[in-house]
C-alpha cells in the first residue's frame, strides 16, 4: 500500500466512525417541536443570523413575524428587504431609536409596551412558524418590560412555533428557558480600527 492509499484508508475509517456517531445522535433526537433560541454576546452577527433564519424559513414557505425593539430611524438592508420584498412577513419596529438618542425613559417604556403587545400577538398565533424578537434583551436589561411576562409568553407559545431572541445579555432566566443559546464573541471589530459602518454589511 502506498503512503497515499494508507492515508485514504485511515480517512475512510475515521469517517465511518464519525458517521456512526452522528447517526446515533440523530436517532436520539426524537422530539418534534419548535425551539427557542437566544443569540447573545458582544460580537457582530446576532441580528444578521436571525435574519438568516428568516430566509431559511421563507424558503419553506413558513409564516414569519419579526418584531424589533430599539430601532433607529434608518432601516438596515435586511429590514428594507423584508419590508419591500417580503409582504408575507409581518414586520413591526419599535422605531424610537437608541436610548442614548431619545433620552426619554417614559416615552421609550410606552413604545416598548406597544411593541411587546405585537410580539405577544405573534407568540399566541399558531399559524406563525417563526418569531424574531430582535434586540429584546435590552428591554429586560433596562427594565422597560416585565421579565416574567416575557418569559411566560415565550414559554406558552404554540408547540410548533420557534422563536429567536437577539441582543447582548438577556439574563440567566431567559438563558435557562430557551433551548439554544449562542454567544457571538467580540474578537475584533472593524469599527474599533476606525473603519466606518458599511452599507450592506453592518446595516
Ligand atoms: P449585526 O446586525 O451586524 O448582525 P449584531 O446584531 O450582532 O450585529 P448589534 O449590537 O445589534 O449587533 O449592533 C448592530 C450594529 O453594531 C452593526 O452595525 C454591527 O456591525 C455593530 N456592532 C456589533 N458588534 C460590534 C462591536 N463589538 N463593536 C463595534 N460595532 C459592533
Ligand atoms: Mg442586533
Amino acid at each position: 500500500m502506498t503512503e497515499e492509499q494508507s492515508k485514504n484508508e485511515r480517512h475512510k475509517k475515521a469517517m465511518e466512525k464519525q458517521k456512526a456517531k452522528v447517526d446515533a445522535r440523530i436517532e436520539q433526537a426524537d422530539t418534534e417541536r419548535g425551539v427557542a433560541i437566544l443569540l447573545t454576546g458582544n460580537g457582530k452577527g446576532k441580528s444578521s443570523s436571525a435574519f438568516g433564519m428568516v430566509m431559511r424559513a421563507l424558503g419553506y414557505g413558513h409564516k414569519v413575524g419579526v418584531v424589533q425593539f430599539i430601532k433607529g430611524a434608518q432601516l438596515s438592508g435586511e429590514e428594507l428587504y423584508v419590508k419591500n420584498q417580503c409582504p408575507q412577513v409581518f414586520l413591526y419596529q419599535m422605531g424610537t431609536g437608541f436610548t442614548w438618542n431619545t433620552q426619554d425613559r417614559s416615552g421609550d417604556i410606552r413604545e416598548a409596551e406597544n411593541t411587546w403587545r405585537e410580539a405577544e400577538k405573534l407568540l399566541n398565533d399558531e399559524s406563525v412558524d417563526l418569531v424574531i424578537l430582535d434586540e429584546l434583551t435590552y428591554m429586560i436589561a433596562y427594565k422597560y418590560l416585565d421579565e416574567a411576562r416575557i418569559l411566560t409568553a415565550i414559554k406558552n407559545r404554540p408547540r410548533e412555533q420557534s422563536v429567536v431572541v437577539t441582543g447582548r445579555g438577556g439574563g440567566s432566566a431567559l438563558q435557562e428557558l430557551v433551548d439554544t443559546v449562542s454567544e457571538v464573541k467580540d474578537i475584533k471589530h472593524a469599527f474599533k480600527a476606525g473603519i466606518k459602518a458599511r452599507q450592506g454589511v453592518d446595516y
